[in-house]
C-alpha cells in the first residue's frame, strides 16, 4: 500500500513568559516561550510531534535565548500557575488565548478520537483475555495484553497533556470576554 509520509518543522508559540528588560533591545517587553516542533504526518494528518529546541523570545525584537528542557519546563510551570491564578495581563489573554488560536476544537476532537481508540482496544483485549483465561486457565499472556493496552493509551495521554493548558487558556479568554 502506498502511504504518503511527510514531516514539517514549525516554530510554535507556547505561553507568555512575563514582561522584562530585553538584553538585546534594552527595553521592557513581553516575552514568550516558543518551541521548534517537528511533526511527522501520514497523508497530511499530523501523527506525532517532537520538540527539537526551546526558546525564550522577545516579542519586540525577536531576540531568542535557547533554553534547556528543564529551564523551559520550570518557566512554563510558573506561568501556568500565574494563568491559573488569573494574573495574566488582559492584552496577553486577548492575544494568546482565543479558542481558535489554541485550536480548542481540534484538541477536543483529538481527545475523542484517541480516547475512543484506547477504549476500543481496552474492551476488545479485555474480552479476548477473558476468553483466553476461560479456555486455557493460563494467565501468562496477561502482561503482554496490558502492555498493548498501555501503548494504545499513549495517544490519549498525550492529547490530554496538550489539552489541559489549551483549556485553561480558553477558560481565561472566556472569563475575560464574558462569553
Ligand atoms: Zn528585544
Amino acid at each position: 500500500m502506498y502511504v504518503l509520509i511527510g514531516n514539517n518543522t514549525k516554530m510554535k508559540n507556547d505561553i507568555w513568559a512575563g514582561n522584562t528588560t530585553c538584553p538585546n533591545c534594552g527595553q521592557k517587553h513581553d516575552f514568550h516561550l516558543m518551541k521548534l516542533v517537528q511533526t511527522a504526518t501520514v497523508f497530511f494528518v499530523p501523527v506525532i510531534s517532537v520538540t527539537q529546541k526551546r526558546y525564550l523570545v522577545c516579542d519586540s525584537c525577536q531576540w531568542a535565548k535557547e533554553l534547556k528542557r528543564s529551564e523551559y519546563n520550570e518557566i512554563r510551570k510558573k506561568q501556568m500557575n500565574i494563568l491559573d491564578e488569573g494574573r495574566f495581563p488582559k492584552d496577553i489573554i486577548r492575544q494568546d488565548c482565543h479558542p481558535d488560536g489554541v485550536s480548542i476544537i481540534w484538541r477536543i476532537l483529538k481527545l475523542i478520537v484517541s480516547g475512543g481508540f484506547a477504549t476500543f482496544v481496552f474492551l476488545s483485549f479485555l474480552l479476548m483475555v477473558i476468553e483466553e483465561i476461560k479456555e486455557s486457565g493460563d494467565l501468562s499472556a496477561l502482561p503482554l495484553f496490558f502492555m498493548i493496552i498501555l501503548i494504545c493509551a499513549i495517544p490519549f495521554m498525550l492529547s490530554l497533556k496538550n489539552f489541559i493548558p489549551a483549556w485553561k487558556m480558553k477558560k481565561a479568554y472566556d472569563e475575560l470576554t464574558g462569553e
